[in-house]
C-alpha cells in the first residue's frame, strides 16, 4: 500500500506479480488467515485498484505490462478479513529495513 513512485524495481514488480498470484488463491477459495493475521498483509478489497496503480507505474517507467486484473471474488471470505486494511507504517518499515533502494526513497 506503499505510493508506488517510491517503490525500487524489485519490490514494484514484485508487489505486482504477488497480487497475481493472490488473485489466484482467492479463485481458488483459499484460506488468507495467514495472510491477516496477526500483521495484514493483504487488502482482499484492493486488489484490483492496488493492482491498477501498480501497472500504471510500471507503465509510467516503460516496464512491459498489459495483463489486465479483474476483482477477485472474495465473498467466501469472513467479513472481517474481506475488509482488513494494511498498516502502512508497518509496510514502509518493513521496505525500510529489507530494501536500501526503498529505504533511500522512502526517506524524507
Ligand atoms: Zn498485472
Ligand atoms: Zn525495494
Amino acid at each position: 500500500m506503499v505510493n508506488p513512485k517510491l517503490l525500487c524495481r524489485k519490490h514494484l514488480l514484485g508487489e505486482h506479480g504477488e497480487i497475481h498470484k493472490h488473485r489466484h488463491n482467492f479463485v481458488k477459495k483459499h484460506s488468507i488467515t495467514n495472510r491477516v493475521s496477526p500483521v495484514v498483509q493483504i487488502e482482499p478489497s484492493s486488489m484490483k485498484s492496488r493492482h491498477d496503480q501498480l501497472s500504471e507505474e510500471m507503465f509510467r517507467r516503460g516496464y512491459n505490462h498489459r495483463s489486465p486484473f479483474e476483482q477477485p471474488d472474495i465473498s467466501y471470505l469472513p467479513f472481517c478479513q474481506q475488509v482488513a486494511k494494511v498498516d502502512i507504517n508497518i509496510s514502509v518499515n518493513d521496505l525500510k529495513t529489507r530494501c536500501p533502494i526503498c529505504d533511500k526513497n522512502l526517506t524524507i
